[in-house]
């Protein structure tokens, strides 16, 4: 049976605490969130649509983040993302407090140490794979040229080697993911975000995309931080976390593959 443990207690070297933080205490963090609460404002009415989210990510670690729709999933891949600000609390991201960078300087760090995943894929159509491939690491801004060995590499791995002169309508929608996850990958993020990265897909496409940022997560030990709706997808994490109503309130222990009950 699984065992979801409220969010509050963690197991330190002197067994089980209360402290309202979520932890790994096997792996360094790479990311900690301490009290992250996110309000929007639309006219006088305010929408808490994070409250207080305190947990830390360890570096290489796979974590899945479940909740129902309106859970603050989104809000807190926004916030992690550095796409958007938290109203308070406080995030550390590879070592830098986000709160002290300016916008343009949360811009260069998201663009060189986070790879986005989207649900929807989000490739230029009128680029081929491969060009959708190039342009994430262009907008990168890296001293060096792309390696298209790595190019090729990556390609391989993901299964897409051959679909790399097509353009994203003449592919599947598997391969449009695989494509966007190769496009994430090429700069060598420290981190891996996928909102909802298998949402637009089947059954046996999803299960091909997770195996493969699975695959990609371990030879290459990046963080990844995965946004599911879908509990079965989630069970491919080191680690879930669970959100209801803009606030953690569990963590449990993943298998690192899909499970379907
Ligand atoms: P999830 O991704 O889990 O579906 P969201 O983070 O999108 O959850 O939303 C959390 C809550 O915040 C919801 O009640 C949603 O309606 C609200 N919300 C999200 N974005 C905005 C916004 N830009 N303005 C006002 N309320 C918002």
């Amino acid at each position: 049976m699984r065992q979801i443990r409220p969010a509050t207690r963690i197991r330190g070297a002197a067994g089980w605490q209360e402290t309202g933080c979520i932890y790994n205490p096997n792996v360094q963090p790479i990311i900690i969130a301490e009290h992250l609460s996110k309000t929007y404002k639309s006219g006088k009415i305010e929408v808490p649509a994070l409250r207080n989210a305190t947990f830390s990510i360890g570096r290489g670690e796979f974590v899945s983040v479940v909740g129902p729709s309106g859970s603050g999933k989104s809000t807190l891949f926004y916030i992690l993302g550095g796409l958007a600000r938290a109203t308070s609390g406080k995030l550390i991201i590879d070592g830098i407090d986000f709160a002290t960078l300016k916008d343009g300087e949360r811009t260069k760090m998201r663009r060189s140490r986070i790879g986005f995943v989207f649900q929807k894929f989000n490739l230029l159509p009128t680029l081929t794979a491969r060009g959708n491939i190039q342009i994430g690491y262009d907008i990168a801004d890296r001293p060096q040229r792309l390696d298209p060995a790595y190019l090729d590499h990556l390609a391989d791995l993901l299964g897409i080697k051959g679909r790399l002169d097509h353009l994203p309508s003449e592919l599947s929608g598997g391969e449009q993911q695989r494509v966007a996850i190769a496009r994430a990958l090429i700069t060598r993020p420290a981190i891996i975000l996928a909102d909802e990265p298998t949402g637009n897909l089947d059954t046996k496409n999803s299960d091909a995309v997770l195996d493969m940022l699975k695959d990609t997560n371990r030879e290459f030990k990046q963080t990844v931080l995965m946004i599911t709706h879908n509990q079965e997808a989630a069970t491919i994490g080191d680690r879930i976390l669970h959100m209801r109503d803009g606030e953690m309130v569990g963590v449990e222990t993943g298998v690192g593959h899909v499970t379907h009950v």
